[in-house]
């Protein structure tokens, strides 16, 4: 996506390797690739200027994009016995329900990544006809 905006990118991987075929896409488009651990950033009033690399070498640079981690800050899921897929998410049907009964979910919590405020959206809805439909049943 990005060299979409700019061909003028360098890849640091903070000490991680690439895989060759990875290694070989960038060599490809002539993306120049650091595998150094990043030992500092440095810039001016919040504007980045260069980083620098355990090794001493330190690279001009005013712009980059950092890959976050996602995590769910607390543990309902768990303490309410759903059970997760390998990637932290909450297995659920597709319409909200998880492993645990009468616990229903929706929205960031339940894919542990990015989503939107449509589809946040969109899965709470799912969830509540889901819960309500079974309520209903319940008491049919
Ligand atoms: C910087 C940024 C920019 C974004 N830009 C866009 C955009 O342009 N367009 C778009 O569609 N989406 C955007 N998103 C994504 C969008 O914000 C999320 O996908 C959406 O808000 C997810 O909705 P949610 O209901 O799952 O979670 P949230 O909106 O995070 O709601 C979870 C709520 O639970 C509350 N909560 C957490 N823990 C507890 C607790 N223990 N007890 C009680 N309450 C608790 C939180 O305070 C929060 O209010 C952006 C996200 C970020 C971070």
């Amino acid at each position: 996506m990005v060299f979409n905006w700019s061909q003028n990118l360098i890849v640091f991987t903070n000490g991680h390797q690439l895989s060759n075929k990875v290694q070989n896409d960038f060599e490809s488009k002539k993306i120049k690739v650091y595998t150094g651990v990043i030992k500092d950033l440095h810039g001016d009033n919040g504007d980045l200027e260069s980083i620098e690399l355990e090794s001493g070498e330190n690279i001009l640079r005013n712009g980059g994009f950092v890959v976050p981690r996602f995590y769910r800050p607390n543990k309902f899921a768990e303490q309410l016995n759903c059970q997760l897929d390998e990637n932290g998410g909450v297995i659920t049907d597709s319409a909200g329900r998880t492993s645990a009964n009468g616990v229903y979910i929706a929205g960031e919590t339940e894919k542990a990544g990015p989503s939107s405020l449509m589809l946040a959206a969109a899965d709470g809805s799912r969830a509540a006809f889901s819960l309500n439909m079974d309520l209903t049943l319940e008491r049919f």
